[in-house]
């Protein structure tokens, strides 16, 4: 694969604008669903919808109003955007509309001759410098493309059902088109809220070597179990078994056509299961009621499942399809996998993943193995980005299925980062934002903190260890500047004001809702605001006892961000102006005592109107006094350390704690 430039695809200089009109061709199955996460996320955008098949456009516009109404009915869409989701929304059977479209997107039938002579038709219409995509699932770039007149404007954008929702997108970076092209398409994917991957130009690409021979396996273990027994065991390791989600995505000709493919090229072993071209629908369970299976035919239908998952894996790394972040969260995120197929191999140890293999080579001898130990593979940053540009290092924070939320393991890839390069002469600083457009980090992980309620000491030593990184920041001899892109909320704001500078998005926002959940924060925010921006305090306050919102503008007004832009693209070169003006200048929190004044009598009400616990209020209330008043910084932190240890122990954590797991919202009523 050609080198990443930069990882993070927000960062990257466009090289065209939005698109103003986006042609479909093809309005199947994914076509119209494609359709509906582009009229969502470009509100003038016209739409056209192609296909030789008048009744496919009839359904396909009737799906976008269904989309629509659901979206309505849930609260999701408002009546202005429903109202511009159907504007502007075109069908036709003639490619003479396509005149004057910026980008055709192709998800017709997958059939190479048949793409092949759609892209030439499109070609006759279309601008020279109109894009070209295609949503095959397996048809590489070249030889969809090479015959094409233009093909450095053609690439392959490979979806994942429901297109609408699933984040997804794998870029196919071709010799025929320039990196141009996979950049701007990473970052249009990028801010339209994708998640895009960049792949080789393999056959199937990357997530659909996992995907297709997954559901190949499963086909071909009918012989000894039915389809419901084998997505039961499935639901081991994904939300849904393959065979559910072959019935949701109308997948069975497309394994045939991509299993044919990886035959011809990769050989016998990877052919389709005959059944596929038996069978329409599958009988099967939904995700979420598993049936019972015989424990030894369960035996057998794990280890070739997970035989095939690691042996696909371990081929995609050593021929470098895809990275192996991209993977794992590629897995989790297109397919629903509860852990990637390399944190499975880390979770069960070299011994049992070679006894996998080997059980594996026995039955597919044909079937890639590990070319290196297995360790070698797991060697990689799962949790962040890290991006260098100009000298400072961009960390952003990725596990967009959590909003970027902090947990063990990203804490120390973070640490890590810093602590390779804080001492490097070519090192100036460190930037650390969010993936995405909405969220910078939407807090902690509740972790293993529900275990904890009602141990004071281990709350404590909880609150402490989950501070190294803050700790180690308050230290750091180089800048560290928190760029938020989005949201940052109860840890993740902690982190930001830790930062030696902030800089927003004008739509960021900051909020600490622990008190909304019977808690406090305990890892700085009871500190750090108040010694930084004493004259602040009272929105501190606000936001502490109350759940108060704080927008990027106000947090300009106090002070407390330094710089605000408008677009994505510019807050990365407002960090790093922050980077060179901080460059020599010692970063140090006071340890000198502020005076801060006092609270406003508490309502024991949130900013919503939500009851709060007036035992939490009081723990927060006389931590921020106490720290206020502490001699040292260290001392000030302890204090906070402490008071998450005291809220731990009373009946509103409990409450509050079970009301996030359960998803409702939490009643302080009784708890006090
Ligand atoms: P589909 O069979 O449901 O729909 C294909 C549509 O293309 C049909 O409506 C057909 O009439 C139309 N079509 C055929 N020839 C055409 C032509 N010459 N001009 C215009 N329209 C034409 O297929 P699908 O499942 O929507 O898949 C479409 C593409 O997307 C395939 O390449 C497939 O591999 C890929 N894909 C599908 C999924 C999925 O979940 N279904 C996921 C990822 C990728």
């Amino acid at each position: 694969m050609s080198a990443i430039s930069i990882h993070n695809p927000i960062l990257l200089n466009p090289s065209r604008k939005l698109p103003k009109s986006i042609a479909i061709i093809g309005a199947g199955t994914i076509g119209p669903d494609i359709g509906y996460y582009l009229k969502s996320a470009l509100k003038d955008l016209t739409l056209i919808l192609i296909d030789i098949n008048p009744e496919a456009l009839i359904c396909a516009v009737d799906r976008i109003d269904a989309y629509v109404e659901k979206g309505l009915k849930r609260g999701k869409l408002t009546k202005a955007q429903a109202i511009a989701v159907r504007q502007n929304l075109i069908t036709s059977t003639d490619y003479a509309a396509l005149k004057d479209c910026d980008w055709v997107l192709e998800a017709a039938t997958e059939d190479l001759d048949l793409k092949r002579e759609i892209f030439t038709q499109i070609e006759k219409h279309i601008r020279p410098d109109a894009l070209i995509t295609s949503n095959t699932s397996s048809l590489p770039a070249e030889r969809l493309f090479s015959h094409l007149v233009h093909p450095e404007r053609a690439t392959v954008t490979h979806f994942f059902a429901p297109a609408f929702q699933n984040p997804v997108v794998e870029i196919i970076d071709w010799h025929g088109a320039g990196p141009e092209l996979s950049e701007y398409l990473r970052w249009f994917f990028g801010i339209t809220g994708k998640v895009p991957m960049l792949t080789t130009d393999a056959v199937c690409f990357m997530l659909d070597r996992i995907f297709d021979n997954w559901c190949n396996e499963a086909a071909l273990l009918l012989d000894i179990a039915s389809p419901a027994e084998i997505d039961s065991v499935a639901m081991e390791l994904v939300h849904a078994g393959p065979f559910f989600v072959l019935n949701l995505a109308n997948g069975n000709p497309i394994i045939v056509e991509t299993n044919t493919v990886q035959a011809a090229d990769e050989g016998d072993h990877y052919t389709p299961a005959p059944i596929f071209n038996e069978v329409d629908k599958w009988e099967t369970n939904p995700p979420g009621s598993p049936i019972p299976v015989d424990p030894e035919t369960a035996s057998v239908i794990r280890d070739r499942l997970l035989g095939i998952l690691f042996s696909q894996t371990v081929d995609i790394l050593d021929r470098q399809i895809g990275s192996p972040a991209d993977l794992d969260l590629g897995c989790c995120l297109a397919f629903a996998f509860k852990k990637g197929p390399l944190e499975l191999m880390k979770d069960f140890g070299a011994q049992e993943v070679a006894r996998i293999f080997a059980e594996f080579a026995k039955y597919k001898p044909n079937m890639p193995q590990p070319k290196k130990p297995i360790s070698a593979y797991l060697d990689f940053h799962r949790y962040i980005l890290v991006d260098d540009v100009n000298g400072v290092k961009i960390i952003t924070l990725r596990r967009p299925e959590a909003m970027n939320a902090l947990h063990d393991q990203m804490t120390d890839e973070i640490l890590e980062v810093i602590k390779a390069h804080e001492n490097d002469p070519a090192v100036t600083g460190f930037i650390i934002t969010g993936y995405g457009t909405s969220a910078f980090c939407a807090g902690a992980d509740i972790g293993k903190f529900p275990a904890m309620l009602g141990n004071k000491d281990q709350s404590i030593q909880y609150a402490r260890d989950c501070s190294r990184l803050l700790i180690h920041l308050d230290s750091c001899p180089k800048p560290v500047v928190a760029a938020l892109n989005g949201l940052a909320l109860g840890g993740g704001l902690e982190l930001a004001t830790r930062c030696h500078a902030l800089v927003a998005m004008e739509s960021a926002w900051m909020q600490l809702p622990e008190v909304t959940l019977g808690i406090v924060p305990g890892i700085g925010a009871m500190v750090i605001p108040y010694r930084r921006w004493p004259k602040s305090a009272k929105i501190f306050n606000g936001m502490l006892t109350r759940a108060e919102k704080l927008t990027a503008r106000t947090g300009l007004e106090i002070g407390m961000i330094s710089e605000i832009v408008h677009y994505p693209k510019d807050l990365i070169p407002a960090a790093l102006r922050q980077v060179a003006a901080l460059q020599n200048k010692p970063h140090a929190i006071t340890d000198t005592p502020v005076e801060i004044g006092g609270f406003e009598p508490s309502d024991a009400a949130s900013a919503t109107g939500q009851i709060l616990s007036r035992e939490i209020i009081t723990i927060i209330e006389k931590a921020v006094d106490q720290a206020a008043k502490a001699a040292s910084l260290s001392d000030a932190l302890d204090i906070g350390y402490e008071a998450f240890g005291d809220s731990a122990c009373t009946k509103a954590a409990r409450e509050g704690i079970s009301a996030f797991q359960e998803r409702r919202k939490a009643d302080f009523k009784e708890t006090g």
